[in-house]
């Protein structure tokens, strides 16, 4: 039996009706959410059930209000033994986020899925990269569960604004209900203090004790990168990891690495560090497997950023200190714009994954998402990737 019964679970403001230009009624969106801005430093969650028959679900209906200033992940939880997509997002100035057109585009996402092995094992989120969408924020490829980040510039708006959201299933399945969820952080005040907590996993057999001098200097030039947005890095969590992470030849199990190790990690950011990082390609200095990366509990787990550590600095060197932290800080703290939402300035190969903000001439090589950065010279982020970093939820107030 379906319950027609909207869920709403905070009421902002009544939408006007009167504004909409386009028809929404076409889309019959069954279930909607209302979202609230709210100030203080917590993640806001806002839940209801959404229908699913055949292949595919209702619309779910997500009211956002004007200036939420947060990224929203969009959850789901259904079936154990079904995979799902969030297979369609779009808004109603007519900005479509993720499609599911052409038609088999999220077909052949779920046939790479299949290629992954059986249900049960892990996948590699970026392996749906059918997706037709700039979003590579894909974690959580188990079955009945997804997640995905929307980046809050896609939400900026100076009215209030809808987004239809839709999930698909692998296999054509009787009416039920799915659990679905829109997390979000309340609201920054203008010029607020920051930080962000890192979970930091070091492979065995990596000369890096927890609080050593090259791990503070990294986090230190991280802070210094990021100054400009008024972030500060600290470390939360630090845990010696098996010894097989050591060398690291990444298939389509990327995301299995961060599930491994961060079971007991708190909420924060994880970074892997490894003495050697590979794919198909060569070496890897560093990596961020979702851009954005995931922001709550779901998803988060399973992602992060590796970073390669081949060499160690003589301690008695202040010299040959400073060089290493620069190389090494410098890559880290541009892995960290991707997993808070930034793309390159330029991109030679997929002009989707290219940023389309006005203020990072792909000319200007001291950007921090200069894909091939001059030594020395990453140092800026522009106003606008100050104000997309700043929207991901685990940049959170500073604790008093
Ligand atoms: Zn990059």
């Amino acid at each position: 039996m379906i319950r027609k019964l909207t869920f709403i679970i905070l009421l902002f403001s009544l939408p006007s009706l009167a504004q909409n230009k386009l028809c929404y009624s076409v889309y019959a969106a069954k279930q909607k959410l209302l979202l609230k801005n709210s100030k203080g430093r917590q993640r806001v969650e806002f839940s209801t059930q959404v229908s699913m028959k055949g292949f595919k679900s209702d619309l779910l209906e997500v009211e956002i209000p004007a200036g939420m200033g947060s990224d929203l992940q969009i959850e789901l939880y259904g079936d154990a033994s079904t995979r799902y997509l969030i297979s369609s997002v779009f808004l109603s100035d007519g900005k479509i986020l993720v499609s599911d057109s052409p038609e088999g585009i999220v077909t052949t996402s779920f046939v790479k899925l299949e290629d992954l092995g059986p249900i049960g094992a892990f996948a590699d989120p970026s392996s749906a990269f059918a997706y037709n969408s700039a979003i590579r924020s894909l974690p959580g490829y188990e079955p009945g569960t997804n997640s995905l980040l929307i980046p809050a510039r896609y939400l900026d708006s100076k009215k209030s604004l809808k987004m239809f959201v839709q999930f698909r299933s692998d296999k054509s399945t009787e009416r039920h209900k799915i659990e679905t969820k829109i997390v979000a952080r309340k609201t920054i005040k203008k010029n607020e203090p920051t930080e962000v907590n890192l979970n930091v996993f070091v492979a065995d057999g990596i000369n890096l004790p927890e609080a050593s001098l090259p791990i503070q200097e990294l986090v230190n030039r991280l802070n210094y990168i990021y100054a400009s947005a008024g972030i500060q890095f600290k470390i939360g969590f630090y845990k010696r990891i098996d010894k097989k992470f050591r060398d690291l030849t990444l298939s389509n199990n990327t995301s299995k690495i961060f599930s491994e190790v961060s079971t007991d990690a708190p909420t924060g950011l994880n970074l892997v560090f490894s003495s050697s990082i590979s794919d198909s390609y060569g070496n890897l200095g560093g990596l961020c497997i979702d851009m954005p990366g995931a922001s709550s509990a779901q998803g988060l787990k399973s992602t992060g950023i590796l970073l390669a550590i081949s060499s160690l600095p003589n301690l008695l060197d202040s010299q040959q200190i400073s060089y290493w932290v620069v190389e090494l800080g410098n890559n880290l703290a541009h892995e960290v714009g991707h997993f808070f939402g930034l793309n390159h300035t330029f991109e030679s190969t997929s002009e989707k994954l290219v940023d389309a903000i006005a203020d990072t001439p792909e000319t200007e090589s001291s950007n921090l998402m200069n894909p091939y950065p001059v030594r020395n010279e990453i140092l800026s982020l522009s106003p606008t990737q100050i104000r997309d970093v700043l929207s991901h939820p685990l940049v959170v107030p500073k604790a008093k």
